[in-house]
């Protein structure tokens, strides 16, 4: 597995994403992921300098679409600009990164399966839209924190079979999602089970993965913690992937970002 941060490493000086790309490489990691959660705010001509450096470097860039986003909003309007900003994600996100993270959407007054079906849907329009454009990119749907929140793994891993798409499991989003539990090897084994079971083993040796420590509640995730301030049993998952021979990616979410990443990265290669 590959080890990385979201976003610009914390003891980056130069906040930007090139700075943030040779931190990465100055600390001996492997990838970072590319907030664009605020909106996708970056010009052709700089991801296209992004897109060179981390060639250069040998760093592997994904991206993280913007946060507003809702393929099940009740307005129209809405959809449409949920569908356009998934699109523009992936047109400049795509000109550097091959793997584009999402969070789907939002339940509202829909019913679950109500809620899957639209979102599938309006995906499936964005999907063919990002198809006819030639970009190359996989849009990953990622495993969210709060139960108000589209993804739980059952649904996730569901949407990316009929779409034929691979999931972003951020397997502390479904530890806080669960309220504690998918917390030790056999629950992280049998999760990495399930993928296999629908997904096929490719989609193990192509993981994306979201890790931190955190904090939760009734409601779900509240707030990231540095894994050793957390109860996340971070080393009976590295040791379930290195069994599972998983290859992919991990992106670090935790407040300390590059800590973690390297701590990770460390007991990985031990392991
Ligand atoms: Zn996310």
């Amino acid at each position: 597995m590959k080890f990385g941060t979201a976003g610009v490493p914390n003891s980056s000086k130069d906040r930007s994403t090139l700075g943030g790309i040779r931190t990465i490489k100055e600390l001996g990691l492997d990838a970072m992921e590319v907030q664009f959660v605020r909106g996708v705010k970056m010009k052709r001509e700089m991801a296209e300098k992004v897109r060179d450096l981390a060639k250069e470097l040998g760093v592997e860039l994904s991206v993280h679409a913007p946060y507003y986003i809702n393929l099940n909003a009740e307005e129209g309007r809405k959809v449409e600009d949920s569908i356009r900003r998934l699109i523009e994600t992936a047109k400049i996100g795509g000109i550097f990164a091959k793997n584009i993270v999402f969070h789907p959407g939002y339940y509202l007054k829909s019913s679950k399966e109500g809620a899957f079906r639209r979102i599938r849907d309006n995906l499936r329009r964005a999907l063919e839209e990002i198809e006819r454009l030639g970009l190359k990119v996989e849009l990953r749907p990622e495993t969210t924190g709060k139960p108000t929140q589209f993804g739980e793994v059952e649904e996730t891993l569901r949407l990316c079979q009929e779409l034929g798409l691979k999931p972003c499991i951020d397997f502390s989003h479904i530890h806080a999602r669960m309220r504690g539990a998918m917390n030790s090897y056999e629950e992280f084994s049998s999760l990495l089970e399930m993928i296999e079971r629908v997904l096929g083993k490719d989609a193990i040796r192509d993981l994306h993965v979201h890790v931190s420590g955190i904090e939760y509640g009734l409601k779900g995730e509240k707030r990231h913690l540095n894994l050793k301030e957390s109860d996340f049993r971070f080393e009976d998952l590295l040791r379930a992937l290195k069994d599972f021979k998983a290859k992919g990616i991990v992106i670090v979410e935790s407040p300390n970002l590059e800590e973690d990443a390297i701590m990770l990265k460390r007991i990985w290669q031990k392991i």
